[in-house]
């Protein structure tokens, strides 16, 4: 609308200027024409003057007169007066009929005295006023006396009157070039035209310009006419050229108002398609992440962010190595990333690797990698969805896990057979031994006789050494009788137990392996304790197997400390009164984690002859017993495994306890 409005002003000023140019060249010309005029009739003056050089005779002036009408086509007719103005010659324009034919001279009379009388005041030329003077063919004359007083030797002797026509004065002392193309006019100052010249193509519009023509006994105003033709939309080429630029501006900000709807419209388009894309991407959970040719990370989804633990400005714009790599693989990555810019595409079903978190946690990823094409068609990088399958590969270890256990259990359920197997076909040889040591003792006393009061030494030894036998054969039947229950799972029995007599019944078993190993065992029995509810043969394994361990884990050359303890007490808990807790205090090398993690692994074992079975046993007891084992290191050295049992509710008397 502005351009449009600064348009139209444009246009409306050029017009402006070309009238008011117009306008001034008229007026101009009017001004020229107006002092052609009094020119020329200062001229005039001069001839008429002229006509008395050398006294002339009244027929000679007539003669010279009609030269002059002859060359001055203004005139219509010259007097020649005396000075009461009576006319002494007096001579007509030879191009047209007399003007004064009609009328009669007479008429114009007044008018003759009026500018002869002004001419005698001025001692001058003068003029009269116009008149008109009408012809024969209806049409009439627009006429002018200038009277000139002729001064002889100082007296006045006569008036030279010439008539002029003021259309002869029109055309004949103006500029043709001004009368071409414009009409020229005496008026009056009221408007009334008297006299016309030039011709008038009648146009839309027209300019007027007007001037007074003063003369001395009259004053004329001339008036000029230009004429234009329909005035131009585009007056010149400098307008033209600045509206032809104004329409092409107008129509290129047409377009360009067009084409800014269409971006809009195509913007908004795209700001949907992008909205949608976005929300597509944030919603995913497998990470995107987008690499150009350089190997730079141009771009990452929220979900890779969280994966990672980086966030997108820590990301973004990073080469290689990335931070999300593990330091200790980067070498690797490089060089499959080498490959990968080479333009060898990866496989479609992708690739596993292991990527870092930023807190230093290693995981597993998948990695589908796709190159990245743009709209020329050129590759510009790669786009790889990368999905977290630690979740996956734990679920795959927690089932490889459970096969393992299976598998485990159906071997112990293999060993349990034998066991049971065993425990059977070993209870007879067992009841075999006790029955033929029981035997010896009896034939022993036999041979002594019943009255013999003490045996010789050797033979009391050999006495002692039965029985032994006789003792650990029965333990052996009970331990086998155990296994056999244990593996047929059969409630235990339970029996009140006094701690110290757990210990007692193990000791010389621990003492024998202790003093082969030179180990000092030590137990440490809390005072008041209340019995242990539990297995009592069971039990004794445990404690037994568990002595056994530390004193191996003693085993080592070089160790100067060599002190297994052996401690009952009640337990720390809450529930200590009802808990009483044993621990098994070795001085050897400790656990190491790897050791630790599989500890209670059946058979898992870290000696040449062991089995494996031991520890995991030993807590199956403890864990039918409703207590738990644990183990701990022992600063400064050692470990030491602990277990707890159930107290019996009736704490012994102290007596029994001694014993
Ligand atoms: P085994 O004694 O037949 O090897 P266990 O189940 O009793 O089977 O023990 C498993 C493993 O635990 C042992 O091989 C040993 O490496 C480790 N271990 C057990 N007790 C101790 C201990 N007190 N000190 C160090 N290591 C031990």
């Amino acid at each position: 609308m502005l351009v449009t409005a600064l348009l139209g002003m444009l246009v409306w000023l050029a017009g402006r200027y070309e009238i008011s140019q117009v306008q001034g060249a008229l007026e101009r010309d009017t001004i020229d024409a107006v002092s052609d005029i009094r020119g020329a009739l200062t001229r005039n003056v001069q001839s008429l003057q002229s006509l008395y050089a050398g006294n002339p005779a009244p027929k000679s002036w007539t003669v010279d007169a009609a030269t002059l009408l002859h060359e001055h086509r203004e005139w219509v007719r010259l007097e020649w007066r005396d000075a009461g103005l009576a006319t002494l010659a007096a001579a007509d324009t030879p191009f047209r009929t007399p003007v004064f034919d009609l009328l009669g001279r007479d008429n114009a009379r007044t008018d003759v005295a009026v500018a002869c009388a002004t001419a005698r005041r001025f001692n001058g030329p003068a003029y009269s006023g116009s008149y008109f003077v009408p012809q024969s063919d209806g049409l009439g004359v627009e006429v002018m006396e200038l009277c000139m007083p002729l001064v002889t030797s100082g007296r006045l002797s006569g008036y030279v009157v010439a008539t002029y026509s003021l259309q002869g004065m029109l055309s004949e002392l103006i500029g043709k070039s001004y009368t071409r193309s414009q009409e020229v006019s005496f008026t009056e100052p009221d408007g009334t035209r008297l006299a016309l010249h030039g011709s008038v193509r009648r146009g839309k519009r027209v300019f007027t310009a007007q001037q007074l023509l003063d003369l001395p006994g009259n004053t004329l105003v001339l008036r000029m006419d230009g004429w234009r033709g329909a005035p131009d939309l585009f007056p010149n080429v400098l307008t033209a050229l600045v509206t032809a630029m104004s329409i092409a501006l107008v129509s290129v900000l047409v377009l360009l108002g067009k084409d800014t709807r269409r971006r809009l419209k195509a913007e908004h388009a795209l700001a949907d398609a992008l909205a949608f894309r976005k929300a597509m991407e944030d919603s995913l959970v497998t990470g995107l992440r987008a690499r150009d040719r350089d190997g730079r990370t141009t771009y990452v989804n929220p979900s890779f962010c969280q994966m990672v633990g980086f966030s997108a400005g820590e990301l973004l714009g990073r080469g290689t190595p990335a931070p999300y790599w593990p330091p200790e693989m980067a070498g690797e990555y490089q060089q499959r990333q080498a490959i990968r810019l080479a333009g060898n595409a990866p496989p479609r079903e992708g690739v596993e690797s292991v990527f870092m978190r930023k807190d230093g946690t290693r995981f597993p990823v998948l990695i589908i990698e796709a190159p990245l094409i743009n709209v020329l068609g050129k590759q510009t990088g790669w786009m790889s969805a990368i999905l977290d399958i630690s979740e996956q590969r734990r679920i795959e270890e927690l089932s490889r896990a459970s096969q393992d256990r299976l598998q485990a259990t159906a071997r112990l359920a293999t060993m349990g057979e034998m066991a049971s197997l065993l425990s059977h076909e070993l209870n007879q040889p067992l009841a075999a031994i006790a029955s033929y040591a029981t035997g010896s003792i009896n034939l022993l006393q036999v041979a002594q006789g019943e009255a013999a009061p003490a045996l010789h030494p050797t033979l009391a030894d050999l006495h002692m050494a039965l029985g032994r036998i006789a003792e650990q054969a029965e333990r052996a039947g009970k331990v086998i009788k155990s296994v056999h229950d244990f593996v047929r799972r059969r409630d235990q029995a339970r029996e009140s137990v006094p701690a110290r007599a757990l210990l007692d019944d193990i000791l010389p078993l621990v003492n024998l392996q202790a003093r082969k190993l030179q180990v000092r065992v030590v137990t440490q029995v809390d005072e008041g304790l209340p019995d242990a509810l539990c297995d009592r043969t069971m039990v004794e394994q445990v404690l037994l197997n568990l002595a056994r361990n530390g004193m191996q884990a003693m085993d080592l050359p070089g160790l100067r400390e060599r002190e297994l303890l052996l401690r009952v007490r009640r337990a720390a808990s809450a529930e200590g009164n009802r808990w009483l807790e044993f621990a098994v205090i070795d001085a050897g090398p400790g656990i190491s984690d790897d050791v630790a993690r599989q500890l209670f692994t059946p058979f898992y074992t870290t000696k040449t002859e062991g089995m494996g079975l031991g520890l995991s046993l030993c807590r199956t007891v403890v864990e039918q017993h409703g207590g738990y084992l644990d183990f701990a290191p022992h600063p400064p050295q050692g470990t030491v495994f602990r277990f707890t049992l159930p107290a019996a509710s009736e704490p012994r008397s102290r007596v029994a306890s001694l014993e």
